[in-house]
């Protein structure tokens, strides 16, 4: 997933950034609501992880712009344990969830996985490729007992095609979901990956769309 980190507490968002990158996340960091906002212009992400207390005002306000332009990207925000009115005013400024800090990040990265999954339409932890069986939740992918292992890139790609099973993702929607903003980026990075993915998983579970993109039928 693509995910806008918007936290002023540099400490915390390099732990946090380092994490879910480990995980497969593109992650872009946004220090305080200004840059949040020119990310939000350029870019589409699958999950924003919201700060309420920032430099130049308070991650509400981006939280309201956003759905009074009517993006409904899951925002997960983040609170002091503390301050239920807090949430509370998060959750009717229309979040989807909230965390409470410190952050605990697996539980963050849980939350992002579910939070995925049910944008995607299918909310179940588990499905099927063919025979192969996956675990969206554990981030695991399985021919009958065994385990084939991916990479955290090789799980981005095949996450974000099962996320839009049926549709054509293009080279390039592919590559705004592997990488954030600054990552350097090989022209042909996308069907690299897609070319080790399909020697571990079949060359049929991904199909080519020639001058469209790959689709997880
Ligand atoms: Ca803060």
């Amino acid at each position: 997933m693509r995910v806008l980190l918007v936290e002023d507490e540099a400490d915390i968002a390099d732990a946090l950034a380092r994490f879910l990158r480990a995980q497969g996340h593109a992650v872009d960091h946004a220090p305080d609501l200004g840059t949040a906002q020119a990310a939000l212009d350029v870019a589409k992400f699958d999950a924003i992880l919201l700060d309420i207390a920032l430099p130049d005002g308070s991650g509400l306000t981006l939280l309201r712009d956003q759905r009074r332009g009517k993006n409904r990207v899951p925002v997960i925000i983040a609170t002091a344990r503390d301050q239920i009115s807090e949430r509370i005013a998060g959750l009717d400024a229309g979040a989807d969830d909230y965390v409470v800090k410190p952050y605990d990040l697996a539980e963050i990265a849980a939350r992002l996985r579910a939070h995925g999954r049910r944008a995607s339409g299918d909310p179940a932890a588990e499905s099927y490729v063919g025979t192969l069986k996956v675990d969206r939740a554990g981030a695991r992918l399985f021919r009958g007992a065994d385990e084939i292992r991916l990479t955290s890139r090789e799980w981005a790609l095949f996450d974000a095609l099962l996320s839009a099973r049926g549709r054509v993702l293009s080279k390039q929607v592919l590559e705004d979901r592997l990488y954030a903003y600054g990552d350097a980026v090989e022209g042909n990075a996308v069907e690299v990956y897609v070319s080790r993915l399909r020697s571990k998983i079949g060359a049929d579970a991904i199909q080519t769309r020639r001058g469209l993109g790959y689709l997880i039928p």
